[in-house]
């Protein structure tokens, strides 16, 4: 994986047209974490320190086949209204109408109960008919019976509407492969389209 840029604002996004898989969920969820254990590369998504700071859609190519868009985390308490609203906007600017994008992963943490941040972006991603699929983190902190039930409330609640419920712990790497072919075939499905298959 190759960190390829950070975006402020849509003239910088990528235009190679290479598919590309959003990243969302609220600060602290183990974002950051995820993207390292999916690409086996530790500390390249920096590890937030300061949660709710960035701003920008962080862009890693994997093997010149596709984009992983990493987007600032959501709903960090101390943020100010106007950095709120600045979240807003680039992630609307960033996910409506972006044509590469052929997935989103929502990312909730295993052991809660979904936060109104999460809410909301479920509400949006139904809105706009994005594809989503949930990968509910930090799975090594639940025992095998909580994390079967946990996983059984997001089917059956906030994840609903998604592709696929998917417990990753980025400390034990369990469900890192399981996400990863949901992934690619998102990405062979996109490409079958684009082509005509
Ligand atoms: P981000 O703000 O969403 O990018 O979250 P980070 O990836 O920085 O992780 C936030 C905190 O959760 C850090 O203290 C991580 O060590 C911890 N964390 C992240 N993923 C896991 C995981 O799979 N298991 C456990 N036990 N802790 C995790």
């Amino acid at each position: 994986m190759i960190y390829a840029g950070s975006a402020a604002s849509p003239p910088q996004f990528p235009k190679d047209g290479l598919p590309e898989v959003a990243f969302l969920g609220r600060s602290n969820v183990g974002k950051s974490c995820l993207l390292n254990a999916l690409v086996g590369q530790k500390g390249l998504a920096r590890v937030s320190s300061t949660p709710g700071r960035t701003r920008v859609v962080n862009f890693f190519r994997v093997a010149n086949a596709l984009y992983l868009a990493d987007l600032p985390g959501y709903g960090y308490a101390r943020v100010p209204e106007p950095m709120r609203r600045s979240w807003e906007r680039l992630a609307v600017s960033y996910l409506v109408g972006r044509a590469p994008l052929v997935a989103c992963v929502f990312l909730v943490d295993a052991r809660h109960e979904p936060s109104d941040g999460d809410l909301t972006l479920r509400a949006f991603l139904d809105h706009h008919r994005l594809p989503y699929l949930v990968a509910a983190t930090k799975a090594d902190k639940l025992g095998r019976g909580e994390l079967t039930r946990r996983a059984a409330a997001l089917r059956a609640g906030l994840a609903a509407g998604a592709m696929g419920v998917f417990p990753v712990s980025a400390v034990t790497g369990a469900g890192i492969p399981e996400l990863w072919r949901a992934l690619r075939e998102a990405v062979n499905r996109s490409l079958e389209v684009k082509h005509g298959a």
